[in-house]
């Protein structure tokens, strides 16, 4: 496909997205197009603060990352900038891969220049002249954007040696994933651009310590790299206004299933579960939202005062994660909807620890007699799920495993799946 210069609409962007604004408004394929429409101010503006100064910025901001985790940004780029250990290096995780999360590839594909020049800050910030944009391999239009973004900036002194003139050098490689959805686990990531097989290391020591080839590595989601552009231009103080005092600036949320409008929403931290889902156009019927995706967690119809914050969700016993909102009604079959997310788990799991690669088999078979027989039977196995579940949380090594019973423990507790 070619760059898609035909496809950037002439209108203006809506000064209310600070995420969004440019996508589809913004050619995306033109360097010249990006900074009329205020590209590269955050750039100017991190030089003129110094290193020290961007990451004061970003920690005042408040910016809490955006891959699912939710840990403070700041703290991130302060402890890897204060290694003694060199080179640093940055990493834009781009492997986006949680089922119904697709925010990343819609500012990738809409805005590429805003990650390259995001990534510049950062790697500005915490001291990495060399950094990886690890991008998932399914999404090939995101890749022709990127590149040409990433080459555009480089003929036009954006990347590379002295960026406009400042000394500071900075080059952006782009590694594809194989449709591993393991690989987007930062450290599994790591080991997969170093040419090993894709599997987690145990944490820690984290990243901004040993990463990428044991060097000090910042690693970040590309929705997380992006707010910092606005961060800048605003001022940490004005993007903290935005939000709720725990969760501060605007998220993306991902919305699909049965809804009338799905797709990408921007909205400021706070908004509830039940406007957004009124925004996406909701339909009759509405059975159960899933949060966080397969490896969220389901809440009910009569949950949707639920405010979307990172403290709101928890305090509601469920997750954010990286903004899935995925509505269901009462034409989706529960126990095949279980199935698919245990099958998802089973097979995506990278093998490396016994609770994961062992458990996630048992609760897909678990699944499978349940939702071949009557309500009645399946005490004894939802007992073994939960004994199942509790392994795999407490012992896997990672992530992958140890959110893997989340949704089908949430879809029993919260919505009486087999009852
Ligand atoms: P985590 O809590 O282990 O770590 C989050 C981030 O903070 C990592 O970068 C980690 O290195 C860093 N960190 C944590 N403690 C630290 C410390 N003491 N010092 C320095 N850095 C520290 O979570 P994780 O396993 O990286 O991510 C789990 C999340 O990923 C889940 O919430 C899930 O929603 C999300 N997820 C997202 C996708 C997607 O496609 N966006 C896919 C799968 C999972
Ligand atoms: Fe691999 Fe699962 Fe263990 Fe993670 S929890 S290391 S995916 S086997």
């Amino acid at each position: 496909e070619e760059p898609a210069a035909a496809l950037a609409v002439p209108q203006a962007p809506d000064p209310r997205l600070l995420l969004l604004g440019r996508v589809g408004t913004v050619d995306p394929a033109g360097l010249d197009d990006y900074r009329a429409h205020g590209g590269y101010t955050a750039l100017r503006r991190a030089f003129a603060l110094g290193p020290a100064g961007v990451i004061r910025e970003v920690t005042d901001s408040g910016l809490l990352g955006r891959g699912g985790a939710a840990f403070p940004t700041g703290r991130k780029w302060q402890a890897t900038a204060s290694q003694p250990d060199h080179p640093h290096y940055l990493v834009c995780n781009a492997d986006e891969s949680e089922p119904g999360t697709f925010k990343d590839r819609v500012l990738m594909e809409g805005d590429p220049y805003a990650l390259v020049e995001a990534m510049t800050v950062a790697a500005y910030a915490t001291g990495a002249r060399h950094g990886y944009l690890y991008l998932r391999g399914e999404y090939p239009r995101a890749l022709v954007r990127m590149e040409h973004a990433i080459t555009q900036a480089r003929a036009r002194g954006l990347l590379g040696d002295d960026i406009l003139g400042q000394g500071f050098s900075f080059d952006v490689e782009i590694r594809r994933g194989a449709g591993a959805y393991i690989c987007g686990e930062e450290t599994a990531l790591f080991n997969s651009i170093e040419g090993f097989r894709g599997e987690p290391r145990s944490k820690p020591p984290f990243p901004v310590e040993k990463g990428l080839f044991g060097k000090p590595t910042v690693a970040n989601n590309v929705e997380t790299l992006v707010n910092v552009l606005p961060i800048l231009t605003l001022g940490a103080q004005a993007y903290a206004a935005i939000g709720t005092g725990a969760s501060t600036g605007p998220k993306l949320f991902c919305v699909s299933g049965s809804v009338a409008r799905p797709g990408i929403y921007e909205l400021p931290f706070g908004a509830t579960l039940g406007e957004l889902l009124t925004l996406a156009g909701v339909r009759d019927g509405l059975r159960a939202v899933l949060l966080g995706g397969a490896a969220g967690g389901f809440v009910r119809p009569d949950e949707l005062d639920i405010p979307l914050t990172f403290e709101g969700t928890r305090e509601a016993g469920t997750t954010l994660g990286s903004g899935v909102v995925m509505a269901f009604d009462d034409t989706v079959p529960l126990p095949r909807l279980l199935l698919r997310i245990a099958e998802f788990f089973r097979d995506e799991s990278c093998g490396q620890c016994v609770p994961c690669r062992v458990g996630t088999v048992r609760q897909e078979e678990a699944l499978h007699r349940i939702a071949a027989r009557t309500g009645a039977d399946a005490a004894a196995d939802i007992t073994l799920l939960r004994e199942v579940g509790r392994a795999m949380r407490d012992a896997s090594i990672c992530g992958l495993g140890q959110t893997a019973w989340n949704a089908v423990e949430s879809a029993i507790d919260r919505l009486g799946a087999y009852e």
